[in-house]
């Protein structure tokens, strides 16, 4: 996952388009097999010369404690020294800023795209701080640096805010955006345009699209609204990150969540974790029942506070002008384009997946049935009666009820994967699967990833690596941190924090920023810097090495997605680098490295025994035939019934956050709710009963598919919709979904992402040729390369057109940001264009439109990335469907 910084601790940081990652469930076990494959890894860094070396590795320096005169500087900064460096170099951001600020101010409407480079310049500085003191904040072992780093970013919090509503900086970037456009209009009349030729023909592509999103942004904090609604989008965006986050709290809160009596004196718990294991691992039907009957209800705090959050969620969306919150995330910069068309896929796909959930089902049906027959369990002593009272049947045709299915599934699991977890451990001792991972980049993108230990006061605990990645054609990438570490309060999911985006460096900006550009081919570029933190849990029984279960494993190949997404792009702006791309399409590229993990080929480079190795070229002996399709087999065990929960949940968050949301009958108009006056933090607590008088006192829209419902009448609509497996009325489960509170419309992301890696895996070559360069080169050029430079549509048409002719190798690319596509690495299409005479660019741009045109089409159609759907797009998912019966599936 990507962190999700802003809208739960600032309420808007909008200039660091932190994109929502997701949060994995990757629950199962499963493993691999392996033939032979081709392995040419020479071993690791070549300072090792033997594996035993890593020992000494993950046990040397670490950011803590370290005399500040010794250390290098946190992340590799000679800034960041010791913790009260924070406050300094927060201080010289907002002076650097506001140096920024005061030459976007002397701008005029006429000098072009100046003002964007600009703001890109100013978004860079405060990223380059912002994103830094955030890692640090969530990772650093050392308590006075966490709260140094927590202060900066309150700071510089408040600072982005201030730039968030500064009208002169918005009234510039509007300015020169609208006179850039009656220019182009103007050329289309072929009448004389308003801007010089030599600045008209510096807005290349990837220079408007940042300027419209560096607007857009600003938009969404209310900055073109009259001054008193702007002061009322500012109370409702901290309002909506005060509900979101004390609906999160509360879900880790025990006073909250409370407790659940089983009688006896017994009593569990009701937190997530607590809840989960009991329904996988508890035999007693009756105690499964009672617990999840009872976290269904709870914590009962959170139903005003979902309730809130719609409400307020609804009204910034409304004052935008938009129909709805879902629209507002959707509209413009994703590629579903509308609500509309993401409900009708997430319909469709509920609709083909249910006959595998059905199959799943009736087999855990026939376990609990034997499993009764044989006395191993008992059934709930009332499990006859519906629990609050009313005619249903909780326990469908399968004789399967709700808190049923994860203890059946998990048995059912433990039934086809029978190997012990030692079986696979052997063969994924860190050391090894980071050897495999440097012969897989090699291999696919020539990348080669040179490793070694942090130096002292480079990171932040015990055994962080420092990872630099390179090109032979390009130079230095950029530096992955890898936090592979064990330790008590360490983050507690698999995440990757940006710490420093890429972008081309302007030639004349403050050399004492820039990072040595050595060995760089191409313009001078910022190389990004960011941090992955997974676990590594288990222990190589050969060698006693930290090792990696087959989930982690999947989990860590995830993340190294998000990482190469980052370190391949090529864009010109910091603000469209890498994973700052569209909400559905930025985890694309790490479900797509999940497939790794799926395929015998790779898996045989990633997971060797190498505990006997004495030299170099010794390789160990790769995972046995069958483990992989063992574990494979136990993913697949009820991998649509998962799916199914998937679906439920992005169906759920689109209702809420559709054009007419539970609880709210109608909405105010616009107008009516931006005259209702200010709502100041402290009325905060009354807010829910104004909405709830307000929609008793409408009337029921006709053809809402919410309004006028609770949420939990919802969620049963969206269960009804896309589950096999019955709602339970009475209950609230939706109270316990934290995602609601951090995606807000957007949580289809991932099941979109899901279906379009698959599609990918098998267009792209990779499921031909899963480390094949051609493959690779397509990825870089099409996908990694281009970040969030490319509509997301003229994304996908443009790789759809490349893999249209069935090589691995992309035709031209006019794209703005597309990478390397003519193989010398050059990757500056903006500077060519930038460079090129109006009349060749007006040429350009037909040949650009011709091949999105031609790109769209090949994206289309039977078997191919993507289908039209209700006034937007969505992702095929044939072969994702493929794929879950296989155990493949991501
Ligand atoms: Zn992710």
């Amino acid at each position: 996952m990507l962190p999700v910084v802003s809208a739960i601790l600032l309420g808007s940081k909008r200039w660091s388009r932190h994109v929502a990652g997701v949060i994995h469930d990757w629950q199962r076990h499963a493993t691999p097999s392996c033939t032979g494959a081709q392995t040419c890894a020479d071993g690791f860094s070549q300072q090792f010369r033997h594996f035993g070396d890593w020992r000494s590795m993950f046990r040397s320096s670490s950011g803590s404690g370290s005399a500040a005169q010794q250390s290098v500087g946190l992340f590799g900064r000679p800034e960041l020294k010791q913790p009260q460096d924070w406050k300094r170099l927060a201080d010289e951001t907002e002076a650097r800023c506001d140096e920024l600020l005061a030459e976007v101010l002397e701008c005029t409407a006429y000098d072009g795209v100046r003002v964007v480079a600009l703001m890109d310049a100013m978004s860079d500085q405060l990223c380059r701080t912002y994103d830094a003191a955030e890692c640090c904040r969530n990772v650093h072992v050392d308590a006075a640096w966490r709260q140094a780093a927590g202060r900066a970013c309150v700071q510089l919090g408040a600072y982005i805010s201030r730039v968030n509503h500064h009208e002169g900086l918005y009234g510039r970037l509007s300015e020169a955006l609208e006179v850039y456009e009656v220019s182009v209009e103007a050329l289309a009349r072929r009448e004389a345009p308003l801007l010089q030729p030599n600045r008209l023909a510096g807005w290349c592509p990837e220079s408007v699209l940042v300027a419209q999103r560096l607007k857009q942004d600003m938009e969404q904090a209310g900055i073109h609204l009259p001054p008193d609604q702007r002061e009322r989008m500012a109370e409702l965006a901290a309002a909506n990150g005060h509900f979101g986050a004390e609906f999160n709290a509360a879900l880790t809160d025990p006073r909250q969540v409370g407790r659940v009596s089983l009688g006896f004196g017994r009593s569990a718990p009701l937190d997530p974790s607590s809840v989960a294991s009991i329904m996988a691992s508890e035999p007693s039907e009756s105690v499964r029942r009672q617990v999840y009957l009872a976290a269904g209800l709870s914590p009962d705090c959170n139903q005003r506070l979902l309730e809130d959050m719609i409400a307020v969620r609804r009204d910034m969306a409304r004052m935008q002008g938009y129909a709805s919150y879902a629209s507002l995330r959707t509209c413009g910069g994703s590629l579903a384009g509308s609500p509309s068309a993401v409900v009708t896929f997430l319909g469709r796909l509920a609709e083909e997946v249910r006959p595998l959930a059905e199959q799943e089902l009736q087999a855990l049906g026939q376990l609990k049935a034997a499993h009764m027959r044989s006395g191993a369990s008992s059934p709930s002593s009332s499990s006859s009666k519906h629990p609050f009272g009313g005619k249903y049947d909780m326990y469908g045709k399968y004789g399967i009820a709700p808190w049923d299915v994860e203890y059946y599934a998990a048995l059912a699991r433990r039934q086809r994967v029978t190997s012990p977890p030692t079986a696979l451990l052997r063969y994924t001792a860190v050391p090894s699967v980071l050897s495999g991972i440097r012969t897989l980049l090699a291999n696919l993108f020539g990348m080669d990833l040179s490793i070694s230990p942090a130096a002292p006061g480079e990171g932040w605990a015990p055994g962080v690596l420092r990872c630099d990645a390179s090109l032979p054609q390009l130079g230095p990438l950029g530096t992955i941190y890898l936090d592979l570490g064990d330790r008590p309060g360490k983050y507690p999911s698999a995440v990757t924090f940006p710490i420093t985006c890429g972008r081309q460096l302007p030639a004349d900006r403050n050399p004492r920023q820039q990072q040595p550009q050595q060995q760089q081919q191409g313009p001078p570029r910022q190389l990004p810097v960011m941090a992955l933190l997974a676990s590594a849990s288990g222990r190589c029984p050969a060698t006693g090495q930290q090792a990696l279960s087959y989930r982690e494993l999947r989990v860590l190949l995830h993340e190294l997605g998000h990482c190469c997404h980052s370190l391949l792009s090529r864009t010109k702006y910091q603000h469209l680098w890498g994973t700052r791309c569209a909400q559905d399409l930025v985890e694309v590229p790490s479900h797509l490295f999940e497939h790794f993990a799926s395929d015998p080929r790779v898996m045989a480079v990633l997971a060797r025994d190498r505990s006997g190795a004495v030299s170099k070229s010794d390789q160990g002996e790769p995972l046995p035939e069958g483990l992989l399709r063992e574990l494979l087999s136990g993913r697949a065990t009820t991998a649509a019934l998962e799916l199914q929960q998937q679906l439920v949940l992005s169906l759920a968050d689109q209702w809420y956050h559709g054009e007419h949301p539970p609880g709210l009958l109608d909405p105010p108009p616009p107008s009516a709710s931006a005259a209702s006056g200010s709502l100041s933090l402290s009325d905060l607590e009354s807010y829910s009963s104004i909405s709830r008088v307000a929609s008793l006192l409408a009337g029921v829209e006709a053809g809402a598919e919410a309004a006028g419902r609770t949420t939990s009448e919802v969620w049963g609509q969206a269960v009804e919709t896309a589950s096999s497996v019955p709602y339970v009325p009475g209950t609230s489960p939706e109270l316990r979904v934290g995602h609601l509170a951090i995606y807000g419309g957007t949580y289809y992301g991932y099941v979109y992402a899901r279906c379009l890696a698959a599609q990918l895996w098998h267009t792209t070559g990779l499921a031909e040729a899963p480390m094949d360069r051609g493959a690779g080169n397509l990825l870089r050029d099409r996908l990694l390369g281009p970040g969030g430079s490319l509509e997301p549509l003229h994304l996908i048409a443009g790789l759809a057109a490349a893999t249209g002719g069935g090589t691995g190798s992309s035709g031209n690319s006019n794209g703005a940001g597309s990478s390397s596509s003519n193989g010398n690495g050059n990757g500056s299409n903006g500077k060519q264009q930038q460079r090129a005479p109006v009349r060749d660019r007006e040429q350009q741009r037909q040949l650009q439109a011709a091949e999105q045109q031609r790109g769209l089409s090949s994206a289309l159609g039977e078997g191919r990335l993507l289908q039209a759907l209700a006034g937007g797009y969505a992702p095929r998912p044939d072969r994702y469907l493929e794929g879950l019966e296989a155990g493949t599936a991501v």
